[in-house]
């Protein structure tokens, strides 16, 4: 890189680009395996997806009736829960989560962990060293400076580093579309009784206002159809309005709903094209206005509600995936397989937001591939994680090695922590006893320390 930097005196075991679903959790846990870590984030709080595109709740990840997460998973969970910033609804589900909340218990378990973090910092570019990573240059207000460490983590979802390091990627479908984007917003000032109350009688049966969920997308049956036609036709909605349309309540908000929409226009899809993220915000604005004036109209008991906030992240489901020592398939999927250095068990659904029109989602099939059964689930190997052509360097969350359909099924923030506990692990035993060569890392002995740390694995 030819512009000036300067080169920071302290050298850490662990660093890791990107403090967001996978690499807060990597972060906590090397500190917690005695790594010295330092945490490169760009916005001002951790958590990324899952807090700052408020990403909420967990995506259900199970398997005979049981959650397929473990781990430090199960950790955040009950922290949420004791500060109420989390719940458990009354089929055991305890996947809600308030992203507020989450970014508080975050960087309280990173510093008790005893990690650091440095927010406002963007990694700009790795210095490498022949096929290893010795420092990495970021841009804050110190302006650019170099930091160095042993093992390097790539948690920027959109595999910042690797790329620039020259690892090989693959980045959308056959003709290189990604998923949709979405910018996440909140609606406050709802009365969730009297909303809970119309949706239940109409053809969107719900727990409680606590436990809310209801959607609609053309053509798959959802009461609100007749209600978003209407609003097509009186021209408050837009046709692609109805392309994708869901909401959440959030526990410790009782007022207020998040919504996993809008889906940003279809030209304005890669989340590293920087046009397309500031596209994104202008876009998903407007299309905002036209969604808060729908509920204002048409849903009982949003009669008096506002705009919460934007989500300050553009949501975005997919950009580049590494090339790693494996790739995972969709026949990985459909087949169960099972790897001796996994690293996660996942069942989630192949679950992808096309830009080409309408989503498809693996669960609304049947088959005979051993997916289907009840207990199913298929295996993430740790070597997804393990970028080719760069030693020290490896790559959780939604980046990880993997198809374009598989990406979609492995992505959802619960297999992102479990990766990253995975990562955070293995990059503090590879600086402590590899000189931070990551592969020296033993898949099946890295199993057994995720097991005796409480991982499903
Ligand atoms: C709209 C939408 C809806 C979704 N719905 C669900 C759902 O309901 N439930 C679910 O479980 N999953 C859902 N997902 C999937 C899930 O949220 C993400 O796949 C997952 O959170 C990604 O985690 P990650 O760690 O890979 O990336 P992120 O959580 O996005 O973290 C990346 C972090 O890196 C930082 N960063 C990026 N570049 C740099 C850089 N150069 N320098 C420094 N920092 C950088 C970012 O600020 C961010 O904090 C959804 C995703 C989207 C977009």
């Amino acid at each position: 890189m030819s512009l000036p930097y300067t080169h920071l005196p302290q050298h850490w075991d662990v660093l890791i680009a990107g403090g967001g679903t996978a690499g807060a959790v990597a972060g906590i846990a090397a500190a917690r395996a005695g790594a010295r870590v330092l945490v490169l984030e760009a916005q001002g709080s951790l958590g990324g997806s899952g807090t700052n595109a408020w990403v909420t709740p967990l995506m259900r990840n199970v398997s005979a009736g049981q959650n397929l997460n473990r781990g430090l998973t199960d950790e955040l969970k009950a922290r949420l829960l004791e500060r109420g910033d989390g719940a458990r609804d009354g089929n055991g589900n305890d996947n809600w989560f308030n992203p507020e909340g989450l970014k508080y218990v975050l960087e309280r378990l990173l510093i008790e962990s005893g990690g650091e973090v440095l927010y406002h910092t963007s990694v700009v570019a790795p210095v490498l060293d022949g096929e290893r990573i010795g420092s990495l240059v970021v841009h804050n207000k110190g302006g650019l400076q170099a930091l160095g460490a042993d093992v390097f983590i790539d948690a920027t979802g959109d595999a910042d580093v690797a790329a620039a390091a020259g690892v090989p990627f693959h980045a959308g479908d056959e003709d290189g579309l990604h998923q949709a984007m979405s910018l996440r917003f909140s609606l406050a000032g709802v009365d969730l009784e009297t909303l809970c109350t119309f949706l239940s009688a109409n053809g969107q049966w719900q727990e409680s206002p606590r436990f809310m969920h209801f959607w609609m997308v053309w053509g798959k049956k959802s009461s609100l159809e007749p209600l978003f036609k209407q609003a097509v036709a009186q021209g408050i909605l837009e046709e692609r309005d109805g392309d994708y349309f869901q909401a959440f309540s959030v526990p410790g908000r009782p007022n207020e709903l998040s919504f996993n929409c809008p889906r940003i226009r279809a030209d304005l899809n890669d989340g590293t094209d920087p046009w397309h993220l500031s596209g994104a915000q202008t876009d998903g604005r407007e299309s905002i206005e036209r969604l808060i004036r729908f509920c204002k109209t048409y849903l009982p008991g949003c009669q008096d509600a506002y705009l919460g906030s934007y989500a300050p992240m553009v949501g975005v489901r997919e950009t580049r995936r590494i090339v790693g020592d494996y790739t995972l398939t969709l026949n990985d999927i459909l087949d169960c397989r099972k790897f001796g250095d996994s690293i996660c068990k996942n069942h989630y659904p192949v679950d992808i937001h096309s830009v080409k029109g309408g989503a498809k989602l693996l669960h609304e099939r049947e088959g005979t591939a051993p997916y289907f059964a009840p207990d199913a689930y298929h295996e993430l190997p740790y070597r997804c994680i393990v970028p080719q052509g760069i030693s020290n360097l490896l790559v959780p969350g939604r980046s990880a090695s993997s198809t374009f359909e598989a990406q979609s099924s492995i992505r959802v923030q619960q297999n992102c922590h479990s990766m990253g506990e995975a990562a955070g692990v293995a990059a503090a035993w590879a600086a402590r006893e590899y000189g931070g060569e990551v592969r020296r890392v033993g898949g099946a002995a890295l199993r057994e320390k995720l097991r005796a740390l409480g991982a499903n694995v």
